[in-house]
């Protein structure tokens, strides 16, 4: 597939951006590199490509597209707040393109939203190239803090938050540390006794993190009375299909949602049925989380 998309690309006069898991690619055709620049974390930059829009990127791995970005933010934010319904004091840990906060910050009942970031670069490339996202950051209700999650977690007071949203790079380098017991058992003691903890947790499908599923599973079934997977169908990151797991403090129905979000109109992917349909995992998923 890589191959062929490579030699497409060239024909229209296109550079291309792959992203190789072992020797499986997917490529994208480039028209423009709209910016590229190092900080002390990673390489950020953003592409223009001719199918998906623009393109994050970091450290060559791809963060979001204009054109399936919706699928991610959505889907990593409305089923904890729709299954829950009251949510009022939510912190994000990463997320610093704003995608999530734009999502969260859609329900009323949020009255505040810590966002964790440890990388300034990507907001500033986020503000500049993706205002669609990044408007999020002049929500009243947003605070936006530059820092290491893993350091913020360990130091909130505990009993704070109704909803912790892990949004992630992968867990290498700078995220490793958001993928491990320690983390996950600092964000149980920082949410409130009826809160939830939701972080995105790899495809099942690729070789080299499907473990990550069962192991976030593993842990969030440690720690917490009640915890759940699901998924959704996201072109742009390798192999399409993405995992998230959910638990929570208090035992409750995550499966369902407490009500149909009254903006469900202005959404392009949850809606109550699809939130109902992710939990429902296909066989090679559960035999996963079960080996
Ligand atoms: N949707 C993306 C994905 O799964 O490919 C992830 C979004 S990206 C904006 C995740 C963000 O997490 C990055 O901006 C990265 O800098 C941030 N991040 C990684 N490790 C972090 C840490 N330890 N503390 C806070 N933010 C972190």
């Amino acid at each position: 597939m890589a191959a062929e998309t490579a030699s497409a690309a060239a024909r229209h006069g296109l550079s291309h951006q792959e992203v190789w898991i072992g020797r499986t690619g997917l490529s994208f055709g480039v028209e423009r590199v709209l910016f590229q620049e190092r900080s002390p974390y990673q390489e950020v930059a953003v592409l223009q490509t001719d199918a998906f829009g623009r393109l994050l990127t970091l450290d060559g791995v791809v963060m979001l597209t204009e054109h399936d970005e919706f699928v991610y933010h959505e889907m990593i934010a409305h089923p904890a707040l729709a299954a829950r319904g009251d949510a009022k004091r939510v912190l994000i840990i990463g997320g610093g393109d704003g995608g999530t906060a734009r999502e969260v910050l859609r329900h009323g009942s949020v009255e505040t939203l810590d966002l964790v970031e440890i990388d300034g670069l990507v907001v500033e490339a986020a503000k500049r190239f993706f205002p669609h996202l990044s408007s999020s950051f002049a929500d009243p209700r947003l605070k936006l803090h530059l820092a290491d999650g893993v350091a913020f977690v360990r130091d909130a007071p505990p009993e704070t938050y109704d909803l912790i949203i892990v949004d992630s790079t992968d867990p290498i380098g700078i995220a490793e540390g958001l993928f491990t017991r320690d983390f996950y058992t600092d964000c149980v003691a920082a949410l409130h006794h009826r809160g939830l903890l939701v972080v995105q947790s790899e495809s099942p499908f690729d070789p080299t993190q499907a473990h990550v599923v069962r192991e976030v599973r593993r842990l969030f079934e440690a720690l917490l009375p009640c915890a759940r997977t699901y998924l959704a169908c996201i072109p742009t990151y390798p192999l399409g299909l993405w995992s998230f797991t959910v638990g929570a403090k208090t035992p409750m129905t995550l499966e369902e949602p407490a009500a149909a979000p009254p903006f469900a109109h202005e959404l392009r992917y949850y809606t109550p049925a699809v939130h109902r349909a992710a939990f429902a995992l296909p066989a090679f998923v559960t035999h996963l989380l079960e080996s």
